[in-house]
Parts: C-alpha cells; sequence; structure tokens
C-alpha cells in the first residue's frame, strides 16, 4: 500500500533515484559498512560496525545521534579516515537517519553529530523548513533506505529566521522566508508587543518553526505519517546552539501530535 503511493507520486523521483543507484552499484569497491561506539563513553577509539539500519530501532537510531552529539560537544569525535570511508561506501550506503537543517556554514549535521560518510542523509534549506521536495527527500530515505529517525534541526542564531521576522525581500530569498512566516506569525500572536527585531523573538520563531514543520510533515505527507504512527520511524525535533555546539531534542510526535518533550 505505502510503496503504491509512493510509486504512484514519484514516479520521476524513483526513476532518476534506480538510475543513481545503479550507477553507483557499478562501482567496484564492494561496501563493508560503516562504524559506529556502541555508546558514548567509549572515547576516541572504541568502534564497531553499527548494525544494519533495517535492523536498527528509531530508539536506537536517536540514541546515536545523541552520542554522537556529546563527542562533539566535549571534544572526543571519532577520528576519521575520509578515504577509508569513501572505499566502504563506494558501492552501498545504508544510512539511518535524516537530517532537515539549514544551510547555516557552522551546522554541518555529519560534525555536529559525529557520523560519518553514508551515516546520513541531510537535506539543507534556508530555514530548515519541509515542502515537496524535501519530503520526497525524506521518503526516498526512509522507504527506499531505512533511515529511523528524522530530525527537523533548526537553530540559535539563525539568519534566515531572523531575515523572516523582519520580511526581508530579496530575489528569490523572498520565496524562501515566505516559508517560515507561518511561525512568524504564530509567535507574533502571543508576543504582540515584542519587537521583531528582539533576539527573544527570533529565537521563538526559530523553535516554533521546528515544530511547525513537523506538523506540516504529519499533514502533507501521509507516507511519512503513516510510518510514524506505526513505530517504524521516529520524527523529532530540536535546536542547535550555535554558541556550544549543544543539540538540545524538543519535539517528539505522541498519537499523530507533536509534543514538547
Ligand atoms: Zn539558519
Amino acid at each position: 500500500m505505502l510503496v503504491n503511493q509512493y510509486q504512484r507520486f514519484n514516479k520521476p523521483f524513483i526513476a532518476a533515484i534506480v538510475s543513481l543507484l545503479l550507477i553507483s552499484c557499478q562501482a567496484p569497491v564492494a561496501a563493508t559498512g560503516t562504524q559506529t561506539p556502541i555508546a558514548d563513553s567509549g572515547g576516541k577509539t572504541q568502534f564497531r560496525h553499527h548494525e544494519p539500519a533495517v535492523d536498527m530501532t528509531p530508539q536506537r537510531a536517536l540514541a546515536l545521534l545523541q552520542f554522537g552529539n556529546r563527542r562533539f560537544v566535549g571534544g572526543e569525535l571519532r577520528s576519521r579516515e575520509h578515504t577509508n570511508e569513501v572505499a566502504a561506501t563506494a558501492g552501498k550506503q545504508d544510512p539511518f537517519a535524516s537530517i532537515v537543517s539549514c544551510i547555516d556554514s557552522r551546522i554541518p549535521p555529519e560534525l555536529i553529530f559525529d557520523q560519518k560518510i553514508g551515516d546520513l542523509f541531510v537535506s539543507r534549506v534556508a530555514g530548515n523548513f519541509v515542502n515537496n521536495d524535501i519530503l520526497g527527500g525524506l521518503e526516498f530515505g526512509s522507504v527506499q533506505y531505512h533511515a529511523k529517525v528524522i530530525v527537523i534541526l533548526g537553530h540559535s542564531g539563525c539568519g534566515a529566521v531572523n531575515g523572516a521576522c523582519q520580511d526581508v525581500r530579496q530575489g528569490f530569498l523572498t520565496d524562501t522566508l515566505a516559508n517560515i512566516l507561518p511561525a512568524v506569525q504564530t509567535v507574533r500572536e502571543f508576543n504582540p508587543d515584542m519587537p521583531s527585531d528582539d533576539p527573544v523573538f527570533v529565537h521563538k520563531v526559530a523553535v516554533k518553526n521546528v515544530k511547525l514543520n513537523m506538523e506540516k510533515l504529519l499533514d502533507r505527507d501521509t507516507l511519512l505519517r503513516d510510518l510514524t504512527a506505526k513505530g517504524t520511524i521516529k520524527l523529532m525535533g530540536a535546536m542547535y546552539n550555535v554558541g556550544n555546539g549543544q543539540v538540545e531534542f524538543k519535539y517528539k510526535v505522541v498519537n499523530g501530535k507533536v509534543v514538547a518533550l
């Protein structure tokens, strides 16, 4: 049923992806899996190949991200062998999570979650919102592959959110920022007298933008909503602090509703 829905709405997208997969499968080096520490206390040297994402629970996938961010904040990033990572993933990828992040240069998801090449699907757009294009990519990650957790990741000091608060209009950026205006309007309703350039106001909008885009995903994407309802995947909302590197998970989904943690 879900596959049928996917095929009906995404045939061109699937065709393009299948072509890419066929090309990638011709690569000469076979995949050997990816390494992931068992827990956050392992330090820099304890590694193991993480279990296949298909066998991973959503909670386990979330924990891997949380452990990784702790390593990032604590200065305990795993030592990286990018050449080996490329070789290990040349013929196959096995990502366990999808991240929707802002384009902000300070927030490379693979670094802040201390994950390797082949571990994450990452969608980046100014203001970390979802639209049909982003949702299609998330479906690809959790249906064609087995990304068990989807994270909508906002952040402090977001220029896109600030621009939306100030109603900036400039070329195509106007259309981009329009996706953040619902969050601006919602926060404005509850804070009618707060200046739009007040950092507190802007931060409230950034957080609300995460929540609204989780709700937008659940409302618009029946496929991902069903996977969430079945517990096949987990949808989470989080904020990244550009001042200290911490990711704070703030929202989850309970009975189809986005609730605060
Ligand atoms: Zn941003």
